[in-house]
């Protein structure tokens, strides 16, 4: 493992079992994105040369590592969960301080995560190997084998959780992976790492490679060795890790971002349709796949929501996520605090800024990356805004005709990973449903909805590949290869 230096930790690679640092020597720093005055990580920066020690390492352990019982896999992998748990806390407080989420939103995705990957242990025996007896008169054994080795690639916004849902699967089924965290979010996985070491992981079975995108990301997805590519994070690189890997022997499955609607129809509950409005919108600063950036309201309910609505965003407490009392977070980095103001110059916002517009300021907040809650009436249909990903406390509050117009501006998007409806009338519901263009539908639910029982994924620019999650996501680190044998 790293070390600690005045509150600074040094994360190191961890290849073949053992920590190290780049080849190069150089490192990256990570900043407090609620204070940029502090400094709460280095990672090594590193390049092709690391990747290709890592694969290396990852490919000599292999073949042990798939021929291990996969009883004997699921006891490592859950005493490593166990520990994960009793570090729980530290795991949190390194989350609000490397991502920027508050502390309650950092221990929900601990938890979460946790949870579903402890699920995913359960289900692998039975996913994995099969008997069947046909009407042919053949029996069939249905075998999943391991791809071999694994390519991981995570984002900042929920680094615990990306890392541990990608490996779970992938290590359950009998892969070695190469992991290359988010170079903004390196402690969490540093943790994950340490954690499988403890309980008993062979050397090479999980291996770290920190680094920027183009320095350790792109190497890592040009190698021919890995048999699957697990992506998650924006959709300019992941459908370049689609387009790149084409054609290639390896199962790619990339999650990538959304723009999600979230439509509020004239006979909504309105006390839920806005408590799920503020909560999907709000959280991590909006900074998550899944959050509502558009909301579209049935006009006879239009101004009734939007007002109390709005009421609800200026009620937002904005600070230091370790900080008691805080709802939302900073943005995670200057890219992004950048990127997000960008859509909210006066020169190109179109619509009317209800509440919010800019950055937060204020003593307690003067070296973060504050962005006010923001509520845009009526934007341009066809304006950046609305049609792109802005991944921070930004909402497009449009106004439908009905259930119709609905559902066309749901769609109006390059998108399509989640959406939701709220509605008294199951009808209406049911045909929002079938209708919109979503990996995933929440009815009087947020946009935010899931369980980790059920896989998730996205369609249109939100997704390529097998869903991630339950079955589906220790299925799509195999191949399916049936034996047949006669009775
Ligand atoms: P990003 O695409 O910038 O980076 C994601 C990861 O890819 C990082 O580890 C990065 O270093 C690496 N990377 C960057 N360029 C690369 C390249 N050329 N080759 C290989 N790897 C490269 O995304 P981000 O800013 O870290 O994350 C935010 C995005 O993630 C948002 O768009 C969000 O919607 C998306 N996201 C999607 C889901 C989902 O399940 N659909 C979940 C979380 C986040």
């Amino acid at each position: 493992m790293g070390t600690t230096t005045e509150g600074i930790r040094h994360v190191r690679n961890l290849i073949g079992g053992t920590w190290r640092p780049a080849v190069s020597g150089l490192t990256i720093s990570r900043e407090n994105p609620a204070d940029t005055d502090q400094t709460v990580a280095t990672c090594p920066a590193s390049a092709a040369e690391d990747v290709a020690e890592a694969i290396a390492a990852a490919k000599a352990a292999a073949p042990g590592w798939a021929a291990t019982d996969v009883r004997e896999r699921i006891g490592i992998i859950g005493r490593a969960l166990d520990i994960l748990g009793e570090r729980a806390a530290e795991l949190a407080t390194a989350d609000v301080l490397e991502s920027g989420k508050t502390l309650a939103e950092c221990e929900g995705e601990i938890a979460r995560a946790l949870a579903a990957t402890g699920y995913q242990l359960e289900i692998a025996p039975g996913l994995l190997y099969g008997e069947r007896s046909l009407p042919s008169g053949l029996d069939v054994e249905m075998t999943r084998s391991p791809v071999g080795v694994a390519a991981l690639i995570t984002p900042w916004n929920y680094p615990f959780s990306a890392v541990i849902r990608k490996s779970v699967p992938a290590l359950v089924a009998g892969n070695t992976v190469v992991v290359k965290p988010s170079e903004l979010t390196p402690v969490t996985a540093e943790i994950t790492g340490a954690a499988l070491t403890e309980a008993g992981l062979p050397p090479g079975v999980f291996n770290l490679v920190y680094g920027t995108g183009q320095d350790a990301g792109a190497p890592l997805v040009d190698d021919p060795v890995p048999g699957a590519i697990s992506f998650t994070g924006s959709t300019r690189v992941g459908l370049a890790v689609a387009r790149d890997t084409g054609g290639r022997d390896v199962k790619v499955q990339v999650e990538m971002g959304g723009k999600n609607p979230l439509v509020i129809l004239a006979d909504a509950d309105l006390d839920r349709a806005i408590d799920a409005a503020v909560s999907a919108s709000y959280t991590a600063a909006g900074q998550w796949c899944i959050a509502t950036s558009r909301i579209i309201v049935e006009e006879p309910v239009f101004e009734e929501f939007r007002d109390r609505f709005v009421a609800r965003t200026r009620q937002v407490r904005v600070g230091d996520g370790l900080s008691e009392g805080t709802d939302m977070g900073p943005v995670s980095s200057k890219v992004q605090y950048d990127k997000v103001l960008s859509y909210l110059r006066p020169d190109t916002l179109t619509g009317t800024v209800l509440v919010g517009g800019g950055a937060h300021t204020g003593e307690d907040v003067a070296n973060g990356y504050y962005i006010q809650p923001t509520v845009v009436e009526r934007p341009d249909p066809a304006s950046a805004l609305v049609q792109e990903e802005v991944f921070g406390p930004v909402v497009s509050l449009l106004c439908a005709t009905g259930l119709d117009d609905a559902i066309r501006l749901a769609n109006d998007t390059s998108y399509g990973l989640c959406a939701a409806v709220f509605t008294r009338d199951t009808d209406r519901a049911r045909r929002f449903a079938a209708a919109v263009d979503a990996g995933r539908v929440g009815i009087n639910m947020p946009t935010s909805v899931g369980d980790h029982h059920v896989p998730g994924g996205g369609r249109k620019n939100s997704g390529r590949g097998e869903y991630e999650g339950a079955e589906d996501g220790i299925v799509f680190f195999t191949h399916l290869k049936p034996v047949f044998i006669p009775r």
